[in-house]
């Protein structure tokens, strides 16, 4: 039964991707607003079962774990795996809807990004640990900017967790926050698999992944780069990828210090 549920989710936001990677085409602008509100709401809808579902799992675990045959356990574990993966998914469709609906609210506050950014990097340390990863940061132990904390903290997770996801055990990553001119810098450099030129502009589009198979093994759901590359525009920033195929990656991400200097250019 509880396949089935799982199965029946997928099929739901199976569609709800489909129909967020429709381009829109119709001439009734209404008609398109009605669809993005849909994928905004359908999202919203399907996070409550989500985590029911995520919660029962645990219970079935917890309090069945005498009677589950090693076979039942490695079930449930996947089956929880799966849901962790739909719930991000239902997760970044969602952030990606209430972008193109105009309703993602970017709240702009004065921030130290120095010590901001030393926590994420300290956040993500045991996992690159886990791979042997060696996390070099140079990270300006006090920079104020202007932006969106929350928004800024998505931004730098999806090109950390990227750059630990692609690169093989034993690699380097560095990451380096620095200013130019009025602007910041977040250059987030990996050893891993690279990027062919031919994928450098493709894998900010949504859903796009190198190898899909692989990428989603790893846990992604295609979705973080354009999530990014939102981030970074709402912020009047450029992001840039500058990579070696089998070598490794860098991403660039520059932002005007203060909104003054970004209206200004
Ligand atoms: P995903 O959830 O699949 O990681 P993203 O939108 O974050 O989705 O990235 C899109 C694709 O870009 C990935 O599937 C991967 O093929 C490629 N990619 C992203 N970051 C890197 C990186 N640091 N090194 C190599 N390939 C990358």
């Amino acid at each position: 039964i509880l396949a089935n549920v799982v199965l029946s989710f997928y099929l739901v936001a199976f569609w709800v991707s489909h129909m967020m990677a429709k381009k829109a085409m119709g001439p009734v602008q209404e008609s398109f607003l009605r669809q993005r509100e849909f994928v905004a709401d359908a999202s919203h809808e399907l996070r409550t079962p989500l985590s029911v579902l995520h919660t029962s799992l645990e219970v079935l675990e917890l309090e069945e774990e005498e009677k589950l045959t090693d076979y039942s356990r490695q079930v449930i574990d996947d089956m929880k795996d799966e849901v962790k993966r739909m719930t991000n998914l239902v997760g970044d469709l969602l952030t990606l809807a209430r972008m193109d609906s105009g309703k993602a609210d970017v709240i702009l506050t004065q921030l130290d990004i120095g010590p901001f950014a030393e926590q994420i990097v300290r956040s993500i340390q045991p996992v690159a640990a886990q791979k042997g990863i060696q996390v070099n940061a140079q990270l300006l132990p006090s920079l104020q900017v202007v932006g969106d904390a929350e928004k800024l903290k998505q931004l730098f997770y999806i090109l950390l967790e990227n750059a630990i996801k692609y690169t093989p055990e034993n690699g380097k990553i560095t990451i380096v926050l620095e200013t130019r001119d009025k602007r910041w810098q977040l250059r987030v450099k990996d050893s891993g698999i690279g990027i062919q030129p031919e994928d450098k502009q493709k894998i900010f589009e949504r859903f796009f992944r190198v190898e899909k198979h692989r990428s989603r093994q790893m846990g992604g759901t295609g979705l973080g780069l354009s999530i990014a590359r939102w981030i970074v525009s709402a912020h009047k920033g450029e992001i840039l990828v500058k990579s070696k195929y089998g070598k490794g990656s860098e991403f660039i991400v520059t932002i005007p210090l203060s909104l003054k200097e970004a209206t200004t250019g």
